[in-house]
C-alpha cells in the first residue's frame, strides 16, 4: 500500500485570502479527498509584525464558505517555534550547519564588492572553516552570530522532479550557505516551513509556483534533517489581462475571496471556476460537480502555462471574470431550488426583503418564484435588485430607462388605460393565466391599441423592467393586491 496522502494549505495571514490562495487551498483539498487522505490547515504567522488576528479569520471564514473542510488544524506556526530552533540546533550537532559571526558591515562591502566586479553575491563561507575554539571564543565575547546551513560543495547539483514543472536541477556552486536562523535567534521561515512539514509528515507540498525558486534550498534542508522529501507540486500562476501577477497589491478587493461572496457568488461556482484555471481535462468539460471533479482531477493535468484571469480593475461595469460570472449563473439557474433556497434567502435577509412566510405557508410560492425569475440571473444579488418587485411590497417601482422609452413614452393614454385595467383586474373573479390574458386582449381593444401596447406597458409599471418572464406568469405570481396596486400608480406620462 503506498503511503497515505498528507497535504496542507499553509497560508500566510498577512491578507486577506485571495482567489490565488483559495485555488491553492481547493486543490490540496482536492488531492486529499480524492485519495482518501488527510488536509491540514496551518496558519503561518511567524512574521508577526504583518500577521493579524483579523486576517486569520477572514481566511477561516472564507474557507469555510468555499466548503473546504480540513482533517488537522489550523495549527499555528508560531506554536512551534521551539521546534524549529531545535531543528537548528540539531544541524549544528550534526555538522551541517555552522554559527557565522560576519556583521552586517562585513557582508556589506564584499556585497559591494561583488557589486562593482558585476559578480553575483553569494557568501564566501568565512565562517565555515572556524574551529570550536575558535567559535566558542567569540561567543564567550558575545559576538552576534547566524546560523547557516552548509551546502555541498563540488559539482554536484540537487535534482528534483516537480510533477508539474518536470526536472528542475540546481547546481550546489549556485546556492550559497543560506542564513536558516537570525542573529535574534529567530528562525527563518524557509526553515520553519520544513521543519512544519516533515513534523506534519506531509506527502505533497502543492503550492504557487512563487515556491519552486525556494525548492532546492528546502531540499537540502530536508537532506541535512535526514527526513522523507515530500512530492512537489507547484501550481501556475494567475496573471491579470496585462499579464501582470494577480496579487491584492494591485488588484485590491477584486481579487479577495469575500467579494465574491459579497457580490453574489455561489461558493461551489467558484470552486469550479478556480480549479480550471490552469487545469485542463481531457474532454474540456467546464461544469463539474464535486463527485466528477473527484473522479476527474488529476495533477497531471495542470498545465505549466500560466492562467488569465480577467479582472478587468479599470471596467467597473463588470465585476469580475465574464466567465466566472457565466459559471456562477450556470449554476445559479440549474440548481436543485431547494439548496439554492437558503442562498437566496440570506440575500433577502441582508436586504430586509425576507419574510417568514417564504418558509412557512408561502413556500410554495417562494420557490415558484425563484424558479420562474432565475432564468435570466447571474449573481444572487440579482435576487434583490432584479428579484425587488417580486419580493417588495413598493407600489412604484423604479422603471429601466429603456423600459420607459419604448413602452410608456410612446403611448401616453397609458397613464389613464392602466389603472382602469387595474380596477378590471380588482373585480375578475378568475385571475388564472389564461382569463387574465383574455381580459387583457379584451380591453386593448377597447381601448383601440394592440394587444402588445397594453401587455408591455402592464410589465413596465409593475416590474419596472424591459425582460423577464411571460407577463401573465409575472401578474399570477405577484398577485392580484400587488398587481392592481402598482397599475393604480402608473405614473404620468407626459
Ligand atoms: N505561507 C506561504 C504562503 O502563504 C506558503 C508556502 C508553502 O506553501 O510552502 O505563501
Amino acid at each position: 500500500m503506498s503511503e497515505e496522502v498528507r497535504v496542507r494549505f499553509a497560508p500566510s495571514p498577512t491578507g486577506y485570502l485571495h482567489i490565488g490562495g483559495a485555488r491553492t487551498a481547493i486543490l490540496n483539498w482536492l488531492y486529499a479527498r480524492q485519495h482518501k487522505g488527510k488536509l491540514i490547515l496551518r496558519i503561518e504567522d511567524t512574521d508577526t509584525e504583518r500577521s493579524t488576528a483579523d486576517m486569520i479569520q477572514g481566511i477561516l471564514d472564507g474557507l469555510e464558505w468555499l466548503g473546504i473542510d480540513f482533517d488537522e488544524g489550523p495549527y499555528y506556526q508560531s506554536d512551534f517555534i521551539k521546534d524549529h530552533i531545535a531543528a537548528a540546533e540539531r544541524l549544528l550537532a550534526s555538522g551541517h550547519a555552522y554559527k557565522c559571526f560576519c556583521s552586517k558591515e562585513e557582508l556589506e562591502e564584499k556585497r559591494e564588492k561583488a557589486r562593482a566586479q558585476k559578480d553575483d553575491f553569494r557568501y564566501d563561507k568565512s565562517c565555515r572553516g572556524l574551529t570550536p575554539a575558535q567559535v566558542a571564543e567569540r561567543e564567550a565575547a558575545g559576538q552576534p552570530y547566524v546560523i547557516r546551513l552548509k551546502v555541498p560543495e563540488g559539482d554536484g547539483a540537487v535534482v528534483f522532479d516537480d510533477v508539474v514543472y518536470g526536472t528542475i536541477t540546481k547546481r550546489y556552486r549556485d546556492i550559497e550557505d543560506f542564513v536558516i536562523v537570525r542573529a535574534n535567534g529567530q528562525p527563518l521561515y524557509l526553515l520553519s516551513n520544513v521543519v512544519d512539514d516533515a513534523r506534519d509528515r506531509i506527502s505533497h507540498v502543492i503550492r504557487g509556483q512563487d515556491g519552486l525558486g525556494n525548492t532546492p534550498k528546502q531540499i537540502l534542508l530536508y537532506q541535512a534533517l535526514g527526513e522523507k522529501l515530500p512530492v512537489f507540486v507547484h501550481m501556475s500562476l494567475t496573471l491579470d489581462p496585462q499579464r501582470a501577477k494577480i496579487s491584492k497589491r494591485s488588484h485590491g478587493e477584486l481579487v479577495a475571496v469575500h467579494f465574491y461572496r459579497e457580490h453574489g457568488f455561489l461558493p461551489w461556482a467558484l470552486v469550479n471556476f478556480l480549479v480550471l484555471l490552469g487545469w485542463s481535462n481531457p474532454e474540456s468539460k467546464e461544469i463539474f460537480s464535486y463527485e466528477e471533479l473527484l473522479a476527474a482531477f488529476s495533477l497531471a493535468g495542470m498545465n505549466r502555462a500560466n492562467s488569465v484571469f480577467n479582472v478587468n480593475k479599470d471596467d467597473p461595469k463588470f465585476i469580475t471574470d465574464p466567465k466566472a460570472i457565466n459559471m456562477n449563473s450556470h449554476y445559479l439557474r440549474t440548481m436543485p431550488l431547494a439548496e439554492l433556497e437558503p442562498y437566496v434567502r440570506a440575500e433577502l435577509e441582508k436586504a430586509g426583503l425576507w419574510r417568514d412566510a417564504y418558509a412557512d405557508e408561502r413556500r410554495e410560492w417562494f420557490l415558484r418564484t425563484v424558479d420562474l425569475i432565475r432564468a435570466r440571473y447571474h449573481l444572487l444579488t440579482d435576487f434583490v435588485t432584479l428579484g425587488r418587485p417580486y419580493f417588495a411590497d413598493d407600489v412604484v417601482l423604479e422603471i429601466e430607462e429603456k423600459a420607459r422609452r419604448k413602452n410608456l413614452e410612446k403611448f401616453p393614454g397609458l397613464s389613464e388605460w392602466l389603472p382602469r385595467l387595474g380596477d378590471r383586474l380588482e373585480q375578475t373573479a378568475d385571475f388564472s393565466e389564461a382569463a387574465i390574458e383574455d381580459l387583457m386582449r379584451v380591453f386593448a381593444e377597447e381601448v383601440e391599441v394592440k394587444p402588445g401596447v397594453i401587455i408591455n406597458g402592464v410589465r413596465t409599471v409593475i416590474t419596472g423592467q424591459l425582460a423577464g418572464p411571460g407577463l401573465f406568469e409575472i401578474v399570477t405570481t405577484l398577485g392580484r393586491e400587488r398587481v392592481v396596486a402598482r397599475l393604480r400608480h402608473t405614473p404620468q406620462i407626459a
